[in-house]
């Protein structure tokens, strides 16, 4: 059994075994503390032992993942580790601000059309791209190859329709291979499509602009800007229009991310059979590289070719829904806020040394004044950050404060799951499910809400941001008030 020590109103500590190192923080109220299960904490330990790893961060939204859990932040300045990233690589938020007045969509018969209008952009689905789409972008292997090895960059953009602008509203609107070059992403994509480990590529690349299933979605909302003083400023840098309509999209690299995260999980895994290299914990799912081996520059590589999908996949479904509202509702216009990643390793500065910062369902959270945003339109208020929370409860943009500097400058990605599919399928109701849609006056595409997604698989996320307020990582900037979902 691991035991949680509370120190603070929000955050606690696991001790590690025979007290061999920095323990583990956990951020967590009472009520999200006392209700982490055991295999998540122990995920957690597990973690932390692992070679070269020097921090754990336990975030509220925490719940059992592979190998390390997922709502975790793992720092580790010599070891590179593909679990923590996931199969979907750069699974990510983006949020638009439209121009149009919350009233323009307060019938639904103007929803159900923009509905249908991003529907016929922008496919949901399995496996499913821009081909399958009316009024969708199609993307060849060439410009699919510029894409996905230089992410969005301004000849991308222009190719795609994206406003070249909105690159400066990513956390990060390119990724470089292992040598900080886009040589090295060329010539292992290269290698990659020679070898035959990703076939059809062109269908692949067919996906940019596109949600995918599961957990994806993209919802309509209002922006409710908090009242005060402080947040409404921050909310003007942000972009943020009050009582105004916006857009959140959730979604990942696809089919090309996935196909990625599995080779290297396949390499890595009879590297350590043939080296008869124990598994950290005996867990597979934790398997490593130590930095500047050729094991650790591949996983870099192909890390960074699926987060460049994630990229320019977020952003074209960002151009392609504003699209869709100016044919439903013409002369209106939009804005992306920001575009945040939760399934990413990236090199940062941690207490004042460089580490590799894996954030496995977890969100970047810098705040104002820090160097990391030192040239940035965020350099003074901080960036945004874009967490999720379910359509019934709603959502939020907030903003890093000082006390993230102890989680690693990282927040939460969500409420994170509080049943597992197969036990929310079994223990939730599908019309009370629908009926709480119909309530709260949401629509969605689906005819049936899709039960292991409804608010109630979820933890209780108006506590999950009460932990992160109390904590002092960070505070709300806005709300946003769902208005209609689609998922699959
Ligand atoms: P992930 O699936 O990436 O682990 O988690 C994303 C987070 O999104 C979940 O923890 C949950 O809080 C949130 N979420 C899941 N489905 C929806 C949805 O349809 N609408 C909103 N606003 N949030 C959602
Ligand atoms: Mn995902
Ligand atoms: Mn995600």
């Amino acid at each position: 059994m691991n035991t949680i020590h509370k120190t603070d109103e929000a955050i606690g500590f696991i001790p590690l075994p025979n007290d061999a190192g920095k323990p583990i923080t956990v951020i967590g109220t009472d009520a999200i503390r006392d209700n982490f299960d055991e295999m998540c904490l122990q995920q957690a330990v597990n973690s932390r032992m692992a070679p070269g790893v020097t921090d754990v961060i336990l975030n509220p939204d925490g719940h059992v993942g592979y190998g390390a859990p997922i709502g975790c932040v793992m720092v580790s300045p010599t070891h590179i580790y593909p679990g923590p990233v996931g199969v979907d690589i750069k699974c990510s938020m983006s949020l638009l601000q439209l121009d149009i007045p919350e009233d323009a969509i307060l019938d639904k018969v103007t929803r159900r059309a923009l509905i249908n209008a991003i529907v016929e952009r922008t496919p949901t689905g399995a496996g499913r791209g821009q081909r399958s789409v009316k009024k969708g972008r199609r993307v060849n292997s060439e410009l699919g190859f510029l894409a996905v090895t230089e992410g969005a960059t301004e000849r991308v953009c222009d190719a795609l329709g994206i406003p070249a602008e909105w690159a400066d509203r990513c956390e990060d609107s390119t990724h470089r291979g292992h040598d900080g070059t886009y040589d090295a992403l060329r010539s292992r994509l290269e290698f990659i499509l020679d070898t035959g480990r990703v076939r059809n590529f062109g269908d692949k690349v067919g996906q940019l602009g596109s949600y995918g299933g599961g957990n994806h979605f993209g919802e309509c909302e209002i922006t409710r800007v908090v009242d005060r003083p402080s947040a409404r400023e921050t909310a003007d840098v942000f972009g943020l229009k009050d009582g105004h309509v916006s857009f959140l999209s959730h979604c990942g690299s696809r089919g090309l991310g996935n196909l990625l995260a599995q080779g290297q999980f396949r390499d890595l895994e009879k590297k350590f059979r043939d080296w008869a290299t124990p598994f950290p914990a005996g867990d597979k799912q934790l398997v490593y590289a130590p930095l500047g081996t050729p094991e650790a520059d591949a996983y870099i590589d192909d890390m960074s070719i699926g987060a460049n999908f994630a990229t320019v996949n977020h952003l074209l479904i960002n151009a392609l829904v504003l699209e869709a509202f100016q044919e439903i509702l013409p002369g209106c216009d939009g804005q992306l806020v920001y575009f945040i990643s939760h399934n990413i390793a990236r090199e940062e500065i941690v207490a004042g040394k460089k580490a590799w910062v894996h954030r496995k369902g977890a969100t970047r959270a810098v705040p104002g004044g820090h160097f990391a945003l030192a040239g940035t339109r965020f350099a003074e208020t901080g960036h945004p950050i874009l967490l999720p929370g379910n359509p019934r409860d709603g959502s939020v943009v907030m903003v890093a404060e000082g006390g993230a500097e102890r989680t690693a400058w990282s927040v939460n990605h969500g409420a994170g799951r509080r049943l597992g599919r197969k036990n929310a399928a079994r223990t939730l109701d599908q019309k009370s499910v629908d009926a709480d849609f119909d309530a709260s006056d949401i629509l969605t595409n689906c005819r049936k809400y899709p039960i292991d997604e409804a608010p109630d698989a979820y933890k209780d996320f108006p506590e999950v941001l009460r932990s992160v307020e109390a904590a002092g990582l960070a505070r709300q900037v806005a709300r946003l008030q769902a208005r209609f979902v689609i998922k699959d």
